[in-house]
């Protein structure tokens, strides 16, 4: 461990910290927001949006202020089937408005799974997934216009042609108003063929590159502890019909349900950890052998979205976003680093570690994948004995390899490591931000450390 490592660890700077007697309003309507965030508030600073809540970092929080759940605004206001758009409100959960949209023949582009979020909060966080060819990366990516409350309690509307200030507002964590209302931009019902591949890491490593060029969906399953990736590719295909949404929910419920389970009860009943671990590494491979084998073929962004929610929300995870070229090499570093954290913490993440490629999308002031196609590498545990530390480690690890982040998904990120990463565009992005909330009513201690 470094020193660096060390003394981030004795700061206590990335502990989870426990909000402490922080207000939570539901506002329904559009004057009690205006109301929340108005000069005259009743509520106390800083305000924080959430929308499910299922972000891994500090990002929706407000210790001592006011969390605004915007999970009442649940409307659907209007499916355009003629001009391909929706508007919604910004607490409509994905799952519902793909439920919604596919009765029209409709769908989102890109693939996203955790049905549970909301549409504010997929804008406003990153909400990414295996898109196929120019799907572009993110969710926001088809974000047409927005309407806000600013930090001051006014309105402001931002469509697709104030360019500069639509690219803040998609990955802007809540920091330059609360989404309440998006038109976005949908599709026909597209179906795609699904394969699936099992190899060993170093295969994987070499295919990575190649990979990274194609316009496959990828999605990834890396086991570190078996040696195994098991690959799900997708591809748009005129010819398949795609398969019904059951399969693919059993998928996701047996990945995101049965797993993360299963892993907690044998933490409380086999109390010896090697005999544990070979037990975890067991059922995983034979889950993925079988769910990324036979269970689905083909689909369509409509269906083969699973369901996750339950279990999966509770789960620890932290996701860094690398570059695809050097993305072999990173993985093959990935597997001594979760080794060597094994031997020397006795500390292993017991879920498999889950990934997917990028495409290039500057859609976003703050996207990841400015400039280049990525790989998204999510670890992901079921335990939280241990699992600080390996935040701070696996930070150090993925800092390292110049990776980059989503400030909602990304634990211990460095604040010097964002203004490096994300350079002018991390300056800009302030600009923006000052000029919309000068007395920072919407920010945090942990939005502070980057964006002030
Ligand atoms: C098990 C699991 C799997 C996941 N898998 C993926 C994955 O594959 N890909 C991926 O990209 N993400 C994944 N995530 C992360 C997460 O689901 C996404 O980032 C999601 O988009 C967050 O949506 P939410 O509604 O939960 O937002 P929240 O977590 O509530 O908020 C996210 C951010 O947006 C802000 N916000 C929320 N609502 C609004 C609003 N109305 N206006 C302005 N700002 C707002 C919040 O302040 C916060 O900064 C996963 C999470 C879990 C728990």
């Amino acid at each position: 461990m470094s020193v660096t490592a060390e003394s981030l660890r004795r700061s206590g700077r990335f502990q989870l910290r426990k909000p402490t007697e922080t207000t939570v309003v539901r506002p329904a309507s559009l004057p009690e927001l205006r109301q929340c965030l108005s000069p005259a508030s009743p509520y106390a600073r800083p305000f924080r949006p959430r929308g499910a809540g299922s972000s891994s970092t500090e990002c929706a929080t407000a210790a001592l202020g006011t969390v605004i759940d915007m999970t009442a605004y649940n409307r659907i206001l209007n499916i355009d089937a003629y001009n391909d758009t929706v508007a919604v409100e910004a607490g409509v959960r994905i799952g519902d408005l793909a439920r919604a949209l596919a009765e029209h023949g409709l769908e989102l582009a890109g693939c996203h799974d955790q049905l549970n979020r909301t549409v504010g909060g997929a804008i406003a966080g990153g909400c990414t997934g295996p898109g196929i060819g120019n799907d572009g990366a993110y969710f926001g990516t088809q974000v047409l216009s927005v309407k806000l409350v600013t930090a001051d309690g006014k309105i402001l509307q931002v469509s697709h042609d104030q360019k500069n200030l639509m690219n803040a507002v998609r990955l802007s964590y809540g920091m330059l108003g609360i989404i309440y209302e998006a038109v976005l931009r949908v599709r026909p019902v597209t179906p795609f063929s699904a394969t699936h591949r099992r190899c060993t890491v170093y295969q994987f490593s070499k295919a990575a590159e190649n990979l990274s060029r194609t316009d496959i969906g990828i999605k990834f399953y890396l086991l570190p502890f078996r040696d195994r990736v098991y690959l799900d590719l997708r591809r748009y295909s005129p010819e398949v019909v795609a398969t019904r949404a059951i399969p693919w929910r059993i998928k996701d419920w047996s990945e995101s349900t049965v797993l993360p389970n299963v892993f907690k009860s044998l933490s409380k009943v086999v109390p010896i950890s090697g005999i544990r671990n070979r037990m975890i590494d067991e059922i995983s491979t034979i889950t993925q052998a079988m769910v990324n084998n036979r269970l689905v073929s083909s689909g369509s962004n409509a269906t083969a979205n699973g369901a996750s929610g339950g279990a999966a929300t509770r789960l620890n995870y932290s996701t860094w976003i690398f570059p695809a070229t050097d993305f072999g090499l990173v993985v093959e570093a990935y597997i001594d680093f979760c080794s060597k954290l094994q031997r020397e913490n006795d500390f292993r993440c017991d879920m498999p570690t889950v990934g997917y490629r990028m495409s290039r999308d500057n859609s976003a002031l703050l996207s990841p994948a400015f400039d280049e196609p990525m790989f998204a590498l999510s670890a992901v545990s079921t335990q939280s004995r241990g699992w600080e530390d390996f935040v701070i480690d696996f930070a150090e690890f993925a800092q390292h390899w110049g990776g980059g982040a989503f400030f909602n998904q990304t634990r211990g990120v460095l604040p010097e490591h964002a203004t490096n990463v994300f350079g002018s565009r991390l300056a800009f992005f302030r600009k923006i931000r000052r000029q919309l909330d000068p007395d920072n009513r919407l920010m945090n201690p942990f939005l502070s450390q980057y964006f002030l």
